[in-house]
């Protein structure tokens, strides 16, 4: 007979975007002839780069030529693409990482939910909310996360709350955590965190023997100049951090699937009786065991970004989605609405008016605006009471939904 994890079990049943799926249907269902505007989901809309596309149509030639053809590579990703990462990403904000400190992902998803293996069951742990779901639901599975309490929260995860009155940045724990989820620029708030107050958190990780994962998946939407891209252009970061990126929001790869971790060398864990163990080499191994690398035709894609044509190509989808954010924003401001996130990040965080909760905000925007949004409290329990709208949407659809919002709240 074979047992199953039941940790599975504990799982909230349904997921945030099945229940809005299912509202928004049967909205449909009785209003067939309304069009419907939907800022909820966050997926890009943009094609990708002709610089990628050009990229993966030789790239595909190659693999139709015995003598170029390639099978499997390197199951940490081809040097080609990490080089480009290296001199890009990195050496111009000062930060010099090795080839071997970098993976190629198939996206953050996928690592920042799997990254946990490397570390015991029982470590405690930390994550800022409201935040991406998947932080918390991967922690679940392998029971780090305890039960769900009455509250809403599970009883193994210290909640940091990000509120009004915090202005969405969460002050350092009075305890100490052995495990912290960071995301910055963070989805759902799209709220960042300026030099010191990354510092404040690299601090509390060093004084604490704290491990950060820090998912950097918006950092190319970062608009203003004292916001670090990197967490490791916070000094002794290298110490006590691993970074995830994604090229999904920044060139349009939801659909291709390719990003990035950074496991430094001098990043260490603890075993049982106190020795430190490098997690890189754990990484390493759990990859060469679990993966077998991103394709050769995506990461040829990916590489392209880096090109001069590549880089300008990226740089206009970016500036189309936060022309889109800069419209949401002040368009809701100027209906009275108080509005956070949006200048450094493809989101906004929206305060719903007297206190209305979230789901029931949600559904009035829906029935009387025609426009979907995903409810806060779907991303933790500090968020109830808000909505997050995203900028991924088209220039004439945001421009639409944010008229008819005004003209329902009037
Ligand atoms: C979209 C998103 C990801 C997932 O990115 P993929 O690379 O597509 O798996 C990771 N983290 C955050 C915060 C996201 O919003």
């Amino acid at each position: 007979m074979a047992l199953v994890n039941e940790h599975f079990l504990k799982l909230p049943g349904s997921y945030l975007f099945s229940d809005i799926a299912k509202k928004v249907n049967s909205f449909k269902v009785t209003h067939p002839k309304d069009d419907v505007i939907r800022l909820g989901i966050g997926d890009v809309t943009r094609p990708l780069p002709q610089a990628c596309i050009e990229a993966m149509h030789r790239a595909v030639q190659e693999m139709a030529d015995e003598a170029t053809f390639h099978g499997y590579g390197p199951e940490q990703g081809y040097d080609f693409l990490i080089d480009a990462i290296l001199k890009n990403d990195y050496e111009p904000r000062g930060v010099h990482l090795s080839r071997s400190e970098i993976f190629i992902s198939d996206g953050a998803k996928s690592d920042t939910g799997n990254i946990g293996e490397l570390l015991r069951w029982d470590n405690s742990m930390g994550i800022t909310d409201p935040v991406y779901p998947v932080y918390a639901d991967s922690n679940i599975m392998c029971g780090r996360a305890g039960v769900l309490e009455e509250n809403g929260r599970w009883s193994n995860i210290t909640y940091l709350p990000c509120n009004e009155q915090n202005g969405f940045i969460p002050s350092v724990p009075e305890s100490r955590i052995d495990l912290l989820y960071l995301c910055y620029p963070n989805n759902p708030t799209g709220v960042t965190l300026t030099h010191e107050q990354l510092k404040a958190w690299v601090d509390y990780a060093l004084d604490n023997d704290t491990l950060i994962v820090f998912d950097a998946a918006y950092e190319a939407f970062i608009t203003e100049e004292n916001v670090p891209h990197s967490i490791y252009e916070i000094k002794g970061a290298k110490k006590c951090a691993i970074e995830i990126r994604s090229y999904s929001k920044t060139a349009g790869f939801t659909g291709l699937r390719c990003g990035y971790t950074v496991v430094p060398k001098e990043l260490t864990a603890a075993t049982f009786s106190g020795d430190r163990v490098a997690l890189n080499k754990l990484w390493h191994r759990r990859q060469c065991t679990k993966f077998n690398g991103t394709s050769y035709i995506t990461q040829r894609a990916a590489e392209a970004i880096y090109t001069p044509e590549g880089k300008k190509q990226v740089r206009e989808n970016i500036d189309y989605y936060m022309r889109n954010a800069a419209l949401i924003r002040e368009g809701l401001q100027q209906a009275g609405l108080k509005v956070y996130g949006g200048v450094n990040a493809p989101y906004i965080w929206l305060k719903t008016p007297e206190g209305m909760g979230s789901w029931h905000f949600f559904e009035q925007m829906l029935y009387e605006a025609h426009v979907v949004g995903t409810p806060g409290v779907g991303f933790g329990p500090s968020g109830e009471g808000y909505m997050r709208l995203t900028a991924f949407g088209t220039y004439e659809d945001c421009v639409e939904a944010v008229a008819r919002i005004r003209k329902w709240l009037e």
